[in-house]
């Protein structure tokens, strides 16, 4: 790991133009947490429509890495709704704030130095956008599972898409809902042509240059 590249998180927000507030410092530095942790702490985010294999991506990922010796944690969309997000539903004003609480705490967990895996299908690029200026835009990694509507629909491993169709839901994404695809993500993965296996093998080798060689596996 090369510490040039460590990224300094340590200076206060933007707290929207608030009085009533102040910024304390902590006395360790993001490079401390990084060189006890050897590793550096990115935010993988994974956006597409349902079905196309965000949860199953990121917990097979945040398996390996656990595994690699690595400190990794998935924030998904479904299990963020459990708790954090209950309290919202899926209009554009409550994904949109979905998402910005998504990314504040994808930002205070790499603050804390750990690996973030996020599965959200975050459909708005301005939400997405938010994510990666409250992350930082060094630590953000954009991942589309650009997976066709069509196979997305025919995995339909919640029920959704056959709910959406007999009318039970409204406003689902790709169908009665817009997805703004990214426009450059930093990857882009059909999953109707990669295996798991792969897709986590392929995000695997683009965070390898931020981990620093473990000298056991587990
Ligand atoms: P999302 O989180 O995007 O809604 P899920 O991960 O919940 O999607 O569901 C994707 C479904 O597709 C799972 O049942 C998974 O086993 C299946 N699947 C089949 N092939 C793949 C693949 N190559 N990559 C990811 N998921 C796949």
């Amino acid at each position: 790991m090369n510490d040039e590249r460590v990224f300094e998180t340590d200076a206060a927000p933007d707290c929207g133009g608030r009085i009533d507030v102040t910024w304390h410092r902590s006395a360790v530095a993001a490079a401390d947490r990084a060189r006890l942790l050897g590793q550096e702490p990115v935010t993988v985010w994974l956006t597409g429509l349902s079905g196309a294999g965000k949860s199953t991506i990121a917990f097979e990922l945040e398996r390996r890495l656990i595994a690699q010796g690595r400190l990794a944690f998935v924030l998904d969309g479904d299990n963020v709704r459990h708790g954090l997000s209950r309290d919202l539903g899926f209009s554009p004003e409550d994904r949109m704030e979905n998402i910005r609480r998504a990314a504040e705490v994808s930002k205070l967990f790499n603050d804390a130095g750990l690996l973030v895996v996020t599965a959200f299908i975050s459909p708005y690029r301005c939400d997405r956008e938010l994510a990666r200026a409250v992350i930082g835009a060094d630590r953000f990694i954009e991942i589309h599972l650009c997976t066709d509507l069509r196979v997305c629909e025919e995995r339909d491993p919640k029920g959704l898409y056959q709910k959406v169709r007999r009318g039970a839901i409204g406003g689902f994404t790709g169908v009665s809902a817009p997805y703004e695809p990214p426009e450059a993500p930093a990857m882009r993965i059909d999953t109707a042509r990669s295996t798991v296996e792969e897709s986590v093998a392929e995000i695997l080798r683009k965070l390898a240059p931020g981990l620093q060689q473990k000298r056991y596996t587990s």
